[in-house]
């Protein structure tokens, strides 16, 4: 037999992956970081990564805010202005429009950047908030404006409205993510390891409800990739608009 080249292994795989979106009607995409990687955002697992830095370690339990007020207020406002200067990369306009072509879709997401939003997308499940919104916990005020991040009602210091370590997710958006996956046809991975909980749980959830799977990953995604109907391998703004470019 032939070797098959890796440029030819991708192709085949971007086939039987187009041809799955092709067929399904139910989708659900869960991102990770590596969707947003080309955007600028820090990744958690870098080696330049957000959270090797002394500050991340700091700034990163809702119980900091009360320990070094000032200190977490310019840790996070680092972070989202970090955020509201990048710009959605073409992975992003691809699950937007993936998402116009099969309105069913449901686009479930790790990263708290609202770039996926930005891009187009309708009804993001934003698993672990966003840090473009800001509440206080003080009084309950989740409206804004934040004039140097404190609360306009009680003047107390303001928070992203992102799910911080030691933090419970929020219920309502996890029981809407695990309900899509229930009902989908087809899962499809997107730049994220699925190690830590829900993400590891939501595509064995889809498969135990016979959903087929694909994954696209830089990396192998050992306990995943056995089980996926088609594996790509690659960078996120690279493949999915030729994924979507297929389907049209
Ligand atoms: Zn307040």
């Amino acid at each position: 037999m032939t070797p098959v080249s890796p440029d030819t292994s991708l192709s085949a795989s971007l086939d039987a992956a187009t041809a799955l979106l092709r067929d399904a009607r139910r989708i659900v995409v869960f991102s990770g970081a590596g969707l947003s990687r080309a955007s600028g955002i820090p990744t958690y697992r870098d080696a330049d990564g957000l959270w090797k830095s002394q500050n991340a370690l700091q700034f990163s339990h809702a119980e900091d805010l009360q320990r070094d007020p000032s200190g977490f207020t310019k840790f996070w406002a680092q972070r989202l202005s970090v955020v509201e200067s990048a710009q959605p990369n073409p992975g992003h306009a691809a699950l937007a429009q993936l998402q116009r072509l099969r309105p069913a879709t449901r686009l479930v997401t790790q990263n708290v950047d609202g770039l996926l939003t930005l891009a187009g997308g309708q009804d993001v499940l934003e698993l672990h908030g966003s840090l473009r919104r800001w509440r206080c916990d003080h009084c309950g005020n989740r409206s804004g404006p934040w004039p140097f991040h404190r609360c306009l009602r009680c003047g107390s210091h303001a928070r992203p409205d992102v799910v911080m370590f030691g933090e419970m997710l929020n219920a309502g958006v996890l029981l809407d993510a695990q309900v899509a996956a229930q009902e989908c046809d087809l899962f499809l991975v997107v730049g994220s390891t699925t190690i830590v909980y829900p993400a590891a749980e939501l595509p064995q959830t889809a498969l135990a409800h016979g959903a087929k799977l694909v994954t696209l990953n830089l990396e192998p995604l050992p306990h995943l990739d056995d089980a996926a109907s088609a594996v790509l391998r690659g960078a996120s703004e690279d493949l999915l608009p030729r994924l979507l470019a297929g389907m049209a």
